[in-house]
């Protein structure tokens, strides 16, 4: 057997496509463009030469080029690096203020100095269009409308796209981060698949992940996952995204051996990854509504 290839590019392309000309209609609806802000922490005496500052140039440049092509405006908002916790919250607290920013996503890892659970309430929940934030995952755990890590969204998306049934179906994730594994388990749950969540405590992991009719690794570990660990015909996609010593990009999956087990399969660089960012702005466009309803459901 021979997995389909879940070609994420592709998927990317259409969506690309649905949310410009959706943005085109809100445009014309509400008469104005709506603005994602994008909070940086970098220093521009180290931009192109240390290795952080040229991730977050990619990372710019990648977010600024996909919401030109869906007709939203990017700003971004560059602090210092060695900003402090209460320079970094008040800078959120004007955007959350200013009725012409629509969404804010905020760079991550923040510096080594800034512990990550200061974001926790700092963005709008209306304006957290990457689900960084308490109020959407505690939305999320009610089982009520949320914004959610658009990575998990992407994750969904594809499964979605490429027609995979999963009510009543035995799924299993691998990785179980805030941010990835564990919104992803609840998306899932939402959609009344049967979900189990491992980790690295998960003791014979190959007797879980060979249970799955759709497995998602999300470890950040190359070669996690090898045909041993797919039942065949499987549905696997691979969240994630290792940099090898020698520059490649791989995800967790034994990509050539698993290829020949699984039914279908995301390839990395490729699957997912072309997604993620198309996720923040779908998230920025449909926060639109709030703006014009406030108090609406969120
Ligand atoms: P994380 O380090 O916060 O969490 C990793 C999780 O995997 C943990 O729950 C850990 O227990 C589990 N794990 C680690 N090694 C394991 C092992 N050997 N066996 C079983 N479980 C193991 O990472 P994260 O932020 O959740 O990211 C996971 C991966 O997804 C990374 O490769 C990251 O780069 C990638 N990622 C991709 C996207 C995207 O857009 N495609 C976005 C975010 C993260």
């Amino acid at each position: 057997m021979t997995a389909e290839l879940l070609d994420g590019r592709r998927y990317a392309d259409m969506i690309r496509e649905e949310l410009a000309s959706e943005s085109v209609e809100r445009q014309a609806d509400l008469g104005y463009v709506p603005v994602l802000a994008i909070v940086v922490l970098r220093d521009r005496a180290e931009m192109g030469s240390a290795a952080m500052a040229s991730a977050s140039d990619v990372y710019v440049r990648q977010l600024r080029r996909t919401a030109r092509t869906v007709g939203i405006t990017a700003r971004v908002v560059e602090l210092p690096t060695r900003s402090s916790a209460s320079e970094l919250l008040a800078t959120l607290a004007r955007l959350n203020a200013e009725s012409q920013v629509h969404g804010i996503i905020v760079q991550l890892p923040l510096p080594a100095h800034l512990d990550r659970s200061i974001l926790l309430d700092a963005i709008d929940p209306a304006k957290d269009v990457d689900g960084i934030g308490a109020i959407n995952a505690g939305a999320l755990f009610l089982n009520q409308p949320a914004r959610v890590p658009a990575t998990c969204a992407a994750v969904m998306e594809v499964l979605d796209r490429a027609q995979v049934p999963l009510a009543g179906r035995r799924v299993v994730v691998v990785g179980a981060s805030a941010v990835v594994g564990r919104p992803l388990a609840l998306l899932l749950l939402r959609r009344d698949a049967t979900v189990s969540i491992c980790h690295i405590y998960t003791r014979d992991l190959p007797a879980f992940t060979r249970q799955a009719e759709v497995l998602v690794a999300a470890a950040g570990k190359p070669g996690l996952i090898t045909a041993d660990h797919v039942r065949p015909g499987a549905v696997v996609v691979d969240v994630g995204i290792n940099v090898l010593p020698t520059g490649g990009v791989v995800g967790d999956v034994d990509y050539a051996a698993v290829r020949a087990v699984a039914g279908a399969l995301t390839p990395v660089p490729g699957g997912i990854g072309p997604l993620t960012n198309l996720m923040v702005m779908r998230q920025t466009l449909r926060s639109l509504d709030d703006h014009r309803e406030p108090g609406g459901a969120r």
